[in-house]
């Protein structure tokens, strides 16, 4: 049989994924990468001799035998990732009412950690840690089963974030600091489901991990497994249409005209821009205006602070700080104070566990804040927007400096981006930070799933099962599995475990 050529758009990691799995496979692989720098949310930029993170802060279950350590070791990239685990009893710290709270690894641990905090408390955090493992062990590939996903019976998921909160406790300081990590699906809580703030939280209570130097090395190991399989990544490719004859794909185009011919077509971009590409009838326009409708997740405002040498400690966990009467700053936004929330780390360098050279601070941003600058492009967008965006650095630095005192002492310079940042570097639609929300009350509705009307036209990455590090690595399995076979696949990747 001939080999499979596969296309693949955009090199985020869903994309190197999914292309590390078929390359493995024998297919044909060639990754068409937009942007000089692979990797999309993976992306570092340097400064004054800093590496900053873009899109990944930490993550989750690497510890042995945990389920992103499994996927990665099926990969072959385990052993290659330079990886710190963050603070076991403590990874995170909730800032809310000017009291801090720890999140611990382990879930006895979490349980511990926070009873201590609310000693009353102790049945409702066991039955809230007890709820969260339940509904993660009933998704096949969070637990590597070859059962497929049970769509019909997805009304029990159907719940919301605030609706399981309302019928767990009446203690709203617990409340909000249980769901005072929010900023991680940047969650609605009465629209985000439950079950995404379950398995979020729990594959990090699992185990959560900084990547020593940046995130940027995770794509670079990804893009030499699919090369050691004889695939390419391509850099500076933007792929602008796909090109029919009898209902197939036959070929890709990019901006310069080029042309990649192609049996199979996964694009790892937003399905909005992937459907942009598609000229004619060869997808029903109800399930066009469908894509269209769907809302995105907030996107973020970042101060990536350059520190003074020796001046701040480095922190092997993370800071979420909230500021008002509820963690749910996304909500409502408009009529909060900004910035009402927001998370600040330190990232993990080889050069010193004592001292961080920099510091990264995220607030929520919505698009309008940005909007009238939405038709300039990176660098170019005027004296106006850089005001813009050292105003809004001042005021989240005032309202950092609330706690973490003279910060600004410490503080060489600074670098901002706001979501037209994102929408430039990474396509993503508005900026949004984790692409397409997923609604409660409108599951099978918002989410987008593998494989597309067109026969060989095959969706992955964060937009389908869930964004964050795990989450597009399921993706990405779930897209691979709807080409060799979902019983198949977990099957290889339970036997190079088992190795
Ligand atoms: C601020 C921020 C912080 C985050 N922090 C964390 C974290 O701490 N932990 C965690 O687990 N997750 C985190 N995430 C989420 C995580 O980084 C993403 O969910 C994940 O990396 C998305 O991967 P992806 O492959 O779906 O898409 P992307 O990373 O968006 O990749 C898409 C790629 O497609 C390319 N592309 C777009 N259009 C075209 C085109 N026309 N032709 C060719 N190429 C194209 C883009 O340039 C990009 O490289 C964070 C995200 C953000 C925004």
């Amino acid at each position: 049989m001939a080999i499979k050529k596969v296309i693949i758009i955009g090199s985020g990691l869903g994309g190197l994924l999914t292309g590390c799995i078929l390359s493995k496979e024998g297919y044909n692989v060639t990754v068409l990468e937009k942007n000089r720098q692979i990797g999309g949310c993976l992306q570092v930029f340097a400064r004054k001799g800093c590496i900053f993170n873009t899109g990944l802060n930490y993550t989750e279950g690497l510890a042995e035998g945990q389920i992103l350590y499994k996927y990665f070791k099926y990969i072959g990239i385990i052993d290659k990732l330079k990886l710190r685990r963050m603070d076991i009893d403590g990874f995170e710290i909730v800032t809310f009412n000017n009291e801090e709270y720890k999140f611990a690894q382990g879930h006895e641990n979490f349980i511990e950690t926070l009873v201590q905090k609310f000693p009353d408390e102790r049945q409702t955090i066991t039955k809230y840690v007890n709820d969260i493992k339940k509904i993660s062990s009933e998704f096949p590939l969070y637990n590597l089963s070859t059962e497929q996903y049970q769509m019909a019976g997805w009304d029990s998921y159907e719940q919301s974030v605030s609706e399981y909160f309302d019928t767990l406790t009446e203690n709203n300081i617990l409340k909000n600091v249980l769901c005072g990590t929010s900023m991680l699906y940047a969650g609605l809580p009465k629209i985000t489901p439950f079950y995404i703030h379950s398995l979020i939280n729990h594959s990090f209570i699992n185990s959560s991990w900084r990547l020593i130097d940046g995130s940027h090395h995770l794509a670079i190991e990804l893009t030499k497994v699919i090369k050691s399989n004889g695939g390419i990544v391509l850099r500076n490719k933007e792929v602008k249409k796909l090109i029919f004859k009898d209902k197939k794909i036959t070929s890709v185009e990019t901006k310069e005209g080029e042309q990649f011919n192609t049996d199979i077509v996964i694009s790892n971009i937003h399905p909005v821009n992937t459907l942009k590409m598609i000229e004619g009838n060869q997808v029903y326009s109800a399930y066009r205006n469908r894509v269209i409708s769907l809302q995105n997740t907030i996107g973020m405002f970042t101060i990536y602070v350059v520190l003074k040498e020796n001046t701040f400690e480095y922190q092997n966990y993370n800071h979420y700080c909230h500021n008002s009467s509820s963690v749910w700053s996304a909500e409502n936004y408009f009529e909060k104070e900004w910035p009402d929330s927001y998370m600040l780390y330190t990232p993990a360098t080889s050069k010193s566990e004592k001292y961080a050279d920099s510091l990264i601070i995220m607030s929520y941003m919505s698009f309008k804040d940005v909007e009238k600058w939405e038709n300039t492009w990176i660098e170019q967008r005027g004296e106006e927007y850089l005001e813009f965006k050292k105003q809004r650095a001042e005021k989240l630095l005032d309202v950092v400096e609330n706690k973490f005192k003279n910060l600004r002492n410490s503080i060489n310079c600074y670098y901002t981006s706001t979501p037209l940042t994102y929408r430039d570097y990474t396509g993503t639609p508005e900026g949004s930070s984790y692409g397409i929300l997923k609604e409660s009350k409108n599951l099978l509705k918002t989410i987008i799933l593998p494989k597309t009307k067109i026969e060989n036209l095959f969706f992955t990455g964060q937009n389908l099962n869930m964004h964050g590090i795990l989450g597009v690595t399921i993706s990405s399995v779930m897209t691979c599995a709807e080409i060799i076979g979902q019983e198949y696949l977990v099957n290889k990747i339970i036997e190079s475990n088992a190795e």
